[in-house]
């Protein structure tokens, strides 16, 4: 068993990252500027927003953070979404998701310049990656790309499960796997809520992609030997024996399954640091396509 890590992937393309902008310095053109738009006072969502920040210093970015009060209206949101399409200093911008209730999510994202849209949610992007065409892929599904790539995983002719099919992970994930490219060739099943015998689908992937949001679900007796697990979970579960009363685990047994497998990321250190160095290669893509 390998471990894929995601720190080390991170950490080299967070490097890449700063030369690139160092060398787009030299060259007399902007620094790539992100923007984050945090409604309300969600703990994890204020955490994923700091991280974004701060990533952005590490590698060179300009970042802006708006906070704004959990009783923004939708009228009010989207006010700001339309000065941040307008405004030229800003090459690319998310707003942080969950939005509180009230707001319409779908609107919020609709409302985004694509050519801004750095999180890769709208459809014109979603539809465009369909396509095969290039457009910015949402952050975690690009993130696990990189380590299919950084690792040289095959995946031509594999079979991929992926349990769950959210639009931000399963479904995008699902669809980039079986394009006619690398990574990709792959047949790829999607399993979700109402599928039938989880177990005896995911017994045959060679690669599985866990992202349902239930902590430890996917267990040792449903993983075929030499498998490659991909683990997107990341669940907050109580335990008073960690600092804190807490820790964090992903959708897979890690102690069990790991053994059986030949790659797998762990939780935390495995996707979710990808998914941030994913954000900031779209920012900087921002950048160049708005390059006069
Ligand atoms: P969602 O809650 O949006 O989707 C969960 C999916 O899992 C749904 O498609 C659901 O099916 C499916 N599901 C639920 N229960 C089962 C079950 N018993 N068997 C099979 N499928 C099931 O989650 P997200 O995609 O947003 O996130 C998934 C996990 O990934 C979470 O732990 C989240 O924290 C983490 N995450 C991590 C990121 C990272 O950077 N590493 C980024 C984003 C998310 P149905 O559609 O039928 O309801």
């Amino acid at each position: 068993m390998e471990l894929l890590d995601g720190r080390l992937l991170a950490t080299q393309i967070k490097k890449e990252l700063r030369e690139l902008t160092a060398e787009r310095r030299k060259l007399g053109k902007s620094v790539p500027h992100l923007a984050a738009i945090l409604v309300g006072e969600d703990p994890a969502s204020q955490a994923y927003v700091r991280n974004k920040v701060r990533s952005c210093e590490e590698v060179g970015f300009r970042s802006t953070l708006m906070q704004q009060p959990a009783d923004l209206s939708q009228d009010q949101l989207l006010h700001l979404i339309k000065d941040f399409n307008e405004n030229p200093e800003i090459n690319g911008f998310i707003v942080q998701l969950p939005l509180p209730a009230g707001i319409n999510a779908t609107e919020v994202t609709m409302a985004i310049n694509p050519l801004k849209d750095v999180d890769g949610f709208h459809p014109f992007n979603l539809g465009r990656m369909m396509l095969g065409l290039p457009a910015f892929l949402p952050a975690t599904p690009k993130g696990i790309l990189e380590i299919i790539r950084r690792y040289q995983l095959e995946t031509l002719g594999k079979h991929v499960v992926v349990v769950g099919r959210s639009h931000i992970v399963g479904t995008p994930i699902s669809i980039m796997l079986s394009r006619k490219d690398y990574p990709g060739n792959a047949t790829v099943t999607l399993a979700h809520s109402y599928t039938r015998n989880l177990g005896d689908i995911t017994l045959q992937a060679d690669i599985l992609i866990a992202a349902t949001g239930l902590p430890e679900s996917i267990g040792a007796d449903m993983i075929k030997p030499g498998a490659v697990v991909i683990d997107v979970g990341i669940n907050r579960v109580v335990d008073p024996t960690s600092p804190g009363g807490y820790r964090l685990t992903g959708d897979v047994h890690f102690p069990s399954v790991a053994p059986l497998t030949s790659f797998i990321t762990p939780v935390p250190g495995g996707v979710g640091q990808l998914t941030v160095a994913a954000l900031l290669q779209n920012t900087l893509e921002a950048a160049a396509n708005q390059d006069s």
